[in-house]
């Protein structure tokens, strides 16, 4: 018998892997579209759920599959806008955390990439505490067919902006994607899944030659490299010239619009001044500014900008000809922006009980 890390991760294998593994088994291909069905499309999280399937047959994949899946350590819903956040609980016992929020358009799930991160950017719960490991697809599929469960929802929009730097996990995210959009599995489409990183240039140089049809969300944060060096460590490798030539690169390319992100942060990228500079440097590039009213983290002093400034920033932007929206706060009572959960989850095991 196999232990449970020798045996192959089902639910990361796409339907022509799953097809020829069952073959080598001996299974026939009708069985792989059946299994694939219950994994992917139904989103089973046992064999035993597997009702069409024989209890023999059933007792030969626990033999050879291990199904990835994430548990609900903890669920809070807001009472405000019913903004549902999860604590997920791995296999290993690391903890992630899934946002799903609900628009007019319907549900997007905001799901994690890595279990911790090792980006280290200042403003960020889930950078401080250092990256504990890659997900597997399987474990980011699982988010999405759990949280749909759970809630008896549909999802129909995607967005990598959990916990992690999705292009720090690049093979396992690219995976993933290709599993997700497949029409006989979650069957969420490309333009409807966003990913964001905080400016991995050499892997957004890779993604130009994939040509995605996903949205590129780019975490810039400061027009210059005085600032975001300070408040990014990436910065230092990549600086703010050489991730917006990609950027450009990429926007020319794939024809998409490049969305950045940016955090305001009361006097310190929130001036006019960097207001005006950041529209010199997005000037002519096919992009979209999402300003987002930084969320206050324990360990940094960085506060939200006044909203007279940020409409300020925005009609800065907005008359040079960059668009710009602020981002709607959703579940502000449930802390949903993500590394929160796991963070007080962490410092509980650790026996180191703080207050909020
Ligand atoms: N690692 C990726 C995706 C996850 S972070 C990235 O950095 O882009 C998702 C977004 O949340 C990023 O734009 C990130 O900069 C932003 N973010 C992180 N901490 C934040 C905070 N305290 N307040 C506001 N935005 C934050
Ligand atoms: Fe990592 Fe993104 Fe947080 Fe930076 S903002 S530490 S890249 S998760």
């Amino acid at each position: 018998m196999q232990t449970e890390q020798e045996k192959a991760d089902i639910k990361s294998m796409t339907k022509a892997e799953l097809t020829d593994s069952f073959a080598r088994l001996g299974l026939p291909k009708f069985r792989a579209n059946q299994v694939y069905d219950w994994l992917q499309a139904k989103g089973a999280a046992s064999f035993d759920e597997m009702t069409n399937i024989s209890k023999e047959m059933r007792t030969v994949l626990l033999q050879n599959y291990y199904i990835y899946n994430v548990t609900i350590e903890k669920k809070l819903v807001s009472a405000y806008d019913g903004t549902v956040k999860y604590l997920f609980r791995l296999d290993d016992g690391e903890y992630i955390e899934s946002v799903v929020m609900s628009y007019h358009h319907g549900y997007t799930i905001c799901i994690s990439t890595q279990a911790g991160c090792r980006m280290g950017c200042r403003f960020c719960a889930t950078g401080m505490g250092g990256l504990a490991r890659n997900l597997r697809p399987s474990e980011m599929l699982s988010q999405i067919t759990t949280a749909q469960r759970n809630n008896g929802i549909r999802i129909s929009n995607i967005v990598l902006m959990g916990m992690g730097e999705p292009l720090d996990n690049f093979d396992n995210v690219m995976r993933f994607l290709a599993l997700v959009s497949d029409t006989e599995g979650v069957g969420i489409g490309m333009r409807h899944i966003s990913l964001s990183t905080c400016g991995l240039v050499d892997k957004i140089e890779k993604l130009i030659e994939m040509k995605p049809q996903f949205t590129l969300s780019v975490s810039l944060h400061a027009p210059n490299d005085a600032l975001r060096g300070e408040m990014m460590p990436i910065n230092n490798k990549w600086n703010v010239e050489r991730l917006l030539s990609a950027c450009r690169k990429y926007a020319e390319v794939t024809r998409r619009r490049i969305s950045f992100e940016y955090s305001l942060i009361r006097d310190k990228n929130d001036t006019d001044e960097c207001a005006r500079e950041l529209a010199g440097k997005l000037k002519g590039m096919l992009c979209h500014v999402n300003l987002i009213p930084v969320n206050t983290v324990k360990g940094n002093s960085y506060e939200r900008s006044s909203q007279a400034q940020i409409q300020k920033f925005i009609q800065i932007l907005e008359s040079r000809g960059i668009t710009a929206t602020v981002r709607r706060t959703l579940g502000a009572d449930i802390n949903a922006s993500c590394g929160q959960l796991r963070r007080k989850k962490k410092e509980e095991s650790d026996g180191n009980l703080q207050q909020d």
